[in-house]
């Protein structure tokens, strides 16, 4: 069994999705587990409606009506047939979570967020299912919730192994070709929970790993994994192989083009991961497997914006040792600040994190109290694995650098952005 995975850049729109159909015709479509993302940034648009509900439900009808004429104008390209089935489950798909929101009591926003958000990859699989059968691709739809279970740590799920091993090797047959969504689980209520952003990446290597699957391909708008995002590196060039431990040190460092926890499941049974361009699909990418360092041996650079930077100092001229270090880390995990780089000296401790929750006024509060700090919002961390005096010098060029870190194999600089 091989696990494909599309993301939203992938079916972003109708063309999109019949690409898909190309991919699948090119690589044949036995024996293939698809996992979905929600359609382009739809995810982001699902976001939204939560925050609608939450702000009184200020512009929740617009919100809800931005999300339902995006996979309206997909599936009036798609579907010449105006009475096709799609389109009754889509719209059933709509009041179902829109009578979510009607009766919910709950004022747990993480909670709210896992019920309403999902319905993207719900709807999205729901699409290209239905497309495949049209286009003559017979395919088997499941609802992924009936077989990943987490905790019912909301946004954030946690996987219990046990429980989706046992779901997934009773439920699955080989020798079939089945779509599903990625990002969503399940609690123990049967709740919906989501793995965290950009988690359907994950999503594959789970199912792979259940599965003891041969191969992972998540299949992407670059041309595999390169050596910078081409973003912000115009340059950037494709790395054919990298080891399971260069990735992870990579997706770690904040290389967007995996999600960092994909790579433990596969390192653990050695299943080879393909990063492939959806665009150019006969490319061979970038694969990730045992053994291989990193092929070619060049700098990679990554870069993570919109980080804040933390300068602590003690306020007696004490050291900062074991004792107030714990405590400055369990504020760090309290307030679900992602660290990123830490510094220290006897009385003074820097911490570069990614405030992803908007948290940072709260933090800020409780550690004055403790601590000197001085704050600088904004920056962004360059980190460069297998750096050489060229590559740094790149990266300097003329930026205001606000610390730096160097070990054997990582350089790390924080800018001003
Ligand atoms: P998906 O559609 O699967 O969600 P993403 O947008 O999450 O895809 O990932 C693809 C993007 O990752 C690329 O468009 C690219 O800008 C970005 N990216 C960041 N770092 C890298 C890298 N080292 N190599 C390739 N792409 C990268
Ligand atoms: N749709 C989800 C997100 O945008 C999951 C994913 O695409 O990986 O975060
Ligand atoms: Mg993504």
């Amino acid at each position: 069994m091989r696990v494909f995975k599309f993301g939203g850049a992938s079916v972003k729109d109708a063309d999109g999705v019949r690409n898909l159909v190309e991919v699948l015709k090119e690589t044949g479509h036995q024996n293939t587990f698809l996992v979905v993302s929600a359609m382009g940034k739809m995810t982001n648009a699902m976001e939204v409606v939560v925050k609608a509900y939450f702000d009184e439900r200020v512009g929740l009808e617009k919100a809800f009506e931005e999300v339902f004429l995006y996979h309206e104008a997909i599936m009036n390209a798609l579907f010449t047939n105006k009475e096709h089935s799609v389109y009754k489950i889509v719209n059933l798909l709509f009041e179902e979570v829109q009578g979510f929101l009607t009766w919910n009591k709950s004022p747990n926003y993480s909670f709210v967020y896992d019920q309403v958000v999902g319905y993207g990859e719900l709807i999205s699989t729901t699409i290209v299912s239905k497309y495949l059968n049209e286009v003559g691709i017979e395919n088997y739809w499941l609802d992924i919730r009936d077989y990943i279970k987490t905790d019912n740590n909301y946004r954030d799920g946690r996987v219990n192994w046990e429980k989706t091993q046992k779901l997934i090797a009773e439920g699955i047959e080989k020798n079939k070709l089945y779509i599903t969504q990625g990002f969503l689980a399940s609690d123990d209520n049967n709740f919906t929970t989501t793995l965290g952003r950009e988690g359907s990446d994950y999503t594959a290597a789970i199912v792979a790993y259940c599965l003891n699957a041969n191969s992972v391909t998540i299949w992407k708008d670059v041309p595999g994994v390169l050596n910078a995002d081409p973003r912000y590196f115009k340059e950037a060039r494709l790395l054919n192989k990298i080891s399971y431990r260069e990735a992870i040190e990579l997706a770690f460092y904040g290389a967007s083009v995996i999600h960092p926890k994909t790579l433990q499941p596969l390192q653990r049974k050695e299943i080879p991961l393909h990063v492939k361009s959806f665009i150019q699909p006969k490319d061979s990418g970038t694969t990730v497997a045992k053994g291989i360092g990193i092929e070619p041996e060049i700098p990679c650079f990554i870069v993570k914006k919109n980080q804040v930077l933390m300068k602590l100092s003690s306020l007696d001229f004490s050291f900062i040792v074991e004792d107030s270090i714990g405590d400055l880390f369990k504020l760090l995990h309290d307030y679900k600040m992602k660290v990123d780089l830490i510094q220290n000296s006897a009385i003074s401790f820097s911490v570069c994190v990614d405030n992803k929750y908007n948290r940072l006024s709260d933090l800020l509060n409780q550690l004055s109290g403790k601590f000197n700090v001085v704050c600088h919002e904004d920056v962004s961390l360059y980190t460069i694995r297998h750096f050489d005096a060229d590559s740094i010098k790149s990266l300097q060029n003329g930026r205001e650098v606000l610390l730096e870190q160097r070990g054997k194999e990582t350089l790390q600089l924080v800018v001003k952005q």
